[in-house]
């Protein structure tokens, strides 16, 4: 097996930075993306998904997916995603196994080198987090009260209302989609506003109780219950003519470890958390008036991923792959105990029940729910997992109940 230096290593990814071996299998977000600070954002190219989860920094020379948890530098890159060798992903970045060694000054020196740019990266990066945080502020003080308006249809259309308790939720009559187009000629995408629409925001909190982040839906008034479908201008045609639709829900904030609280008693020892808050307030309505409500939080993951935290491995999809058809990866059954970031459930939750929905990926939601269990059970806690049948979330087995 062919050996290569560490000197040599590192001088392979020094000519070749991360985003221009990543740049051509992905589409950098305009939105979050930062090209003059080495900062990109884009879907991720290992797993399906509609907002860009995927980051890619050129000072840490690493890349790492919030949602699937792919992570590595330039070689991990062409090793996962094209599925090439170690020694053959080095050789296509033109290193060389029988380079000349460095001397030990010379490899210090750019130790040192490279760990004054990864914490000058760290820094910038919680800088903008704490910026992103402070906008998702100004979009929920847009929010006012929801009773007699159009957000009040979408709820009740949703099975939700009459609800018995009061959900943390506002209305804003016209908020902007903001939305990105590619401009011949330039590297760059850019900024639009899409339409301006009648939305639901729900505030994220951390564990400490502090803003976290404001989650939007976009409902459409003429049909109550339904989301606004407004087709994306910017995707390939389906083969049908029609263009696939622009997602209805949009996240500002910093996401990992919030929650949405929809409802959460003084006392309580028993934790409902599912993915979507509709999801989530459902078994809320249902449960109402039974004597396990009286002991029970309801709270929202926002994300599916972020319902199970970080996972220390990817694992092969048994059948979906990525656009290099190679398996798609998706974060593995083990959870990452070490991630600082990982939803918190409080101590006092002696029953804690993870949300599955059927209606996506479900070997992707399987992984997540088993790391739930995983993470979250205690000698002192139980941890059941319920997955909606196939197809279905529980809002929709709430209405089914309801109607039926
Ligand atoms: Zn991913």
């Amino acid at each position: 097996m062919k050996r290569f230096s560490d000197a040599e290593l590192q001088r392979v990814k020094d000519r070749h930075p991360i985003s221009s071996i990543i740049g051509p299998h992905v589409t950098w977000d305009r939105a979050k993306t930062q090209p003059g600070k080495g900062d990109f954002w884009a879907c991720c190219p290992f797993h399906g998904e509609k907002s860009p989860s995927f980051h890619c920094e050129d000072p840490k020379q690493r890349y790492h997916c919030f949602g699937c948890g792919a992570a590595g530098d330039q070689i991990r890159f062409l090793q996962d995603f094209k599925g090439m060798s170690f020694a053959e992903a080095v050789e296509a970045l033109g290193g060389d196994a029988e380079a000349e060694p460095l001397s030990a000054e010379e490899v210090a020196r750019q130790a040192a080198e490279t760990a004054r740019r990864r914490e000058q990266a760290e820094a910038e990066a919680e800088r903008r987090r704490r910026e992103e945080i402070a906008r998702a502020l100004k979009i929920w003080n847009l929010g006012g009260r929801v009773s007699g308006t159009e957000g009040a249809g979408y709820v009740r259309g949703r099975g939700l209302l009459p609800c018995p308790v009061s959900l943390p939720i506002r209305f804003v009559p016209h908020l902007k989609y903001w939305h990105q187009r590619k401009v011949p000629g330039q590297k760059k995408p850019e900024l639009f506003v899409l339409f301006s629409g009648p939305a639901l925001l729900l505030p994220a909190t951390f564990a400490d109780g502090s803003f976290a982040g404001v989650h939007m839906t976009w409902i459409d008034p003429a049909r109550p219950g339904k989301k606004i479908q407004i087709e994306d201008p910017e995707a390939e045609p389906n083969a049908d003519g029609t263009r696939p639709l622009v997602a209805p829900r949009k996240y500002r904030g910093s996401q990992r470890g919030a929650t949405l609280k929809l409802w959460t008693p003084e006392r309580f020892d028993r934790l409902v958390m599912g993915e979507g808050w509709e999801t989530t307030a459902s078994p809320l309505v249902a449960e109402f008036g039974m004597p396990v409500f009286e002991r029970t939080a309801y709270w929202v993951a926002i994300s599916l991923q972020n319902l199970g935290g970080k996972a220390v491995a990817s694992v092969d999809h048994p059948e979906l792959l990525n656009t290099a058809g190679r398996p798609l990866k998706v974060p593995g059954p083990v959870p990452d105990l070490s991630d600082p970031r990982a939803i918190a459930i409080p101590d006092c939750v002696r029953e804690f029940l993870p949300l599955g929905d059927g209606d996506s990926d479900r070997f992707t939601v399987c992984q997540v729910l088993e790391r739930a269990k995983a993470r979250y059970q205690t000698p002192d806690r139980v941890v059941s997992p319920k997955l909606a049948p196939d197809g279905m979330d529980f809002n929709d087995l709430l209405q089914e109940g309801a109607s039926a």
